[in-house]
């Protein structure tokens, strides 16, 4: 079956009905490019930037960005690549900042709320940690010397460190090390002639989003470059009530079903429960929609890079929503332009319909496998 769905590359991903769909891929490492574009994908949907990091002893210089991203940029002349900034999280954490984490559940009851677990060499500028609308994060050395971030938290009524969550309000407190990657970026995919998107992660509203199109304008204009369309990943509950503001000032939405779906729901990410199919859910499946009607009212490409995206059961339903776009997994490429060149786009325009009016995930999975032609 493998060596049958791989003779089909060359073959259009459309449906029976001759609606197209792009396919991408998800790739971390040029091998993942490369294995991305023999099997046909359009370029890459969602490079994850962070992971040649997770050994790291500190924030990468601008010159360690470089050395990672020239290899994966390579062979994506003339080609798109999407370029997702750093997204450090719980789930993909360096040591330096996780090895912060544990002083600071260990330093937590010895700081006693004196103003920060105190072991930060940067001369109180960590302490500055309080409240805050996730604006205070951290300290502000920048100094490659350090190995370890002052603070990585946020202080918590009581004087606990919470963890870190997402990381974006960490990078843009560290604008030295965002603008490193940044100017990495923008040069590496100058070098390699692509066509550059940048996509952050895990936005929640345009005040961060802003935040970051000002550092990278900034280092565009260093560089002497123009600056690329700068895109964000719709992945928390929170950017999808505020889609509207989003669409209108990022220039594409690449939907991160993977962290959204948790998210919607209360899942933990590490939770067998929390596998792809659980986006099949009707709360999961009314936020793409309503992301993908804002996409549209803006003129915005719209896509989703998140595992979703190759399971059988929810490709129809993301298809049917209007997701003329996926990028996927190496492995799944052959998989998913099968799945789609076997569906008809009307009919699952119809059964994502009314999977938006169902109450659970087990009526939408039922629904999805009595109409359309899905593996059991
Ligand atoms: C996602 O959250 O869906 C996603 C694609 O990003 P990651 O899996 O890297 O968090
Ligand atoms: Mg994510």
């Amino acid at each position: 079956r493998r060596a049958r769905l791989a003779a089909a590359r060359h073959l259009p991903a459309r449906t029976v009905d001759g609606h197209p769909v792009t396919l991408r891929v998800n790739a971390a490492t040029p091998a993942d490019v490369r294995a991305g574009l023999e099997a046909g994908a359009d370029g890459v949907g969602l490079l994850r930037t962070e992971l040649p990091f997770l050994d790291a002893a500190r924030w990468p210089s601008r010159a360690r960005h470089t050395i990672a991203l020239g290899p994966v940029l390579a062979p994506l002349a003339g080609r798109t690549a999407t370029v997702r900034t750093l997204d450090f999280a719980d789930d993909k954490l360096p040591p330096f900042l996780a090895e912060d984490r544990g002083a600071d559940r260990r330093g937590a009851g010895a700081a006693g709320g004196t103003g920060g677990p105190g072991r930060a060499a940067d001369g109180g500028a960590g302490a500055g940690l309080a409240g805050g609308a996730g604006a205070g994060l951290a300290g502000a050395d920048g100094g490659a010397g350090g190995s370890v971030e002052p603070l990585v938290g946020r202080r918590a009524p009581g004087g606990a460190v919470r963890r870190i969550g997402r990381g974006l309000p960490l990078m843009l407190a560290r604008p030295d090390a965002f603008g490193e990657q940044f100017t990495a970026l923008l040069g590496a995919a100058a070098g390699a002639r692509v066509e550059l998107r940048v996509m952050i992660p895990m936005v929640a509203d345009v005040g961060e989003l802003r935040a970051c199109r000002a550092l990278l304008d900034r280092a565009a204009a260093e560089l002497d470059l123009p600056a690329p369309p700068l895109g964000i990943m719709v992945e928390l509950p929170e950017a999808v009530r505020r889609i509207g503001e989003l669409a209108a000032e990022a220039a594409f939405l690449s939907l991160g079903t993977n962290d959204l779906t948790c998210q919607l729901l209360g899942l933990d990410r590490r939770d067998p429960a929390a596998g792809p199919a659980s986006t099949a859910h009707p709360a999961v499946l009314r936020a793409i929609a309503a992301v993908v009607a804002a996409a549209r009212a803006h003129r915005r490409p719209v896509s989703v890079c998140g595992d979703a995206a190759a399971h059988p059961l929810v490709l129809p339903l993301l298809v049917g929503l209007g997701c003329d776009t996926l990028s996927v997994a190496p492995a799944a490429l052959d998989e998913v332009r099968a799945a789609v060149r076997g569906l008809d786009h009307g009919a699952c325009r119809k059964v994502a319909t009314e999977a938006l009016a169902l109450r659970t995930a087990e009526e939408v999975r039922h629904l999805v496998h009595g109409r359309l032609p899905v593996p059991p």
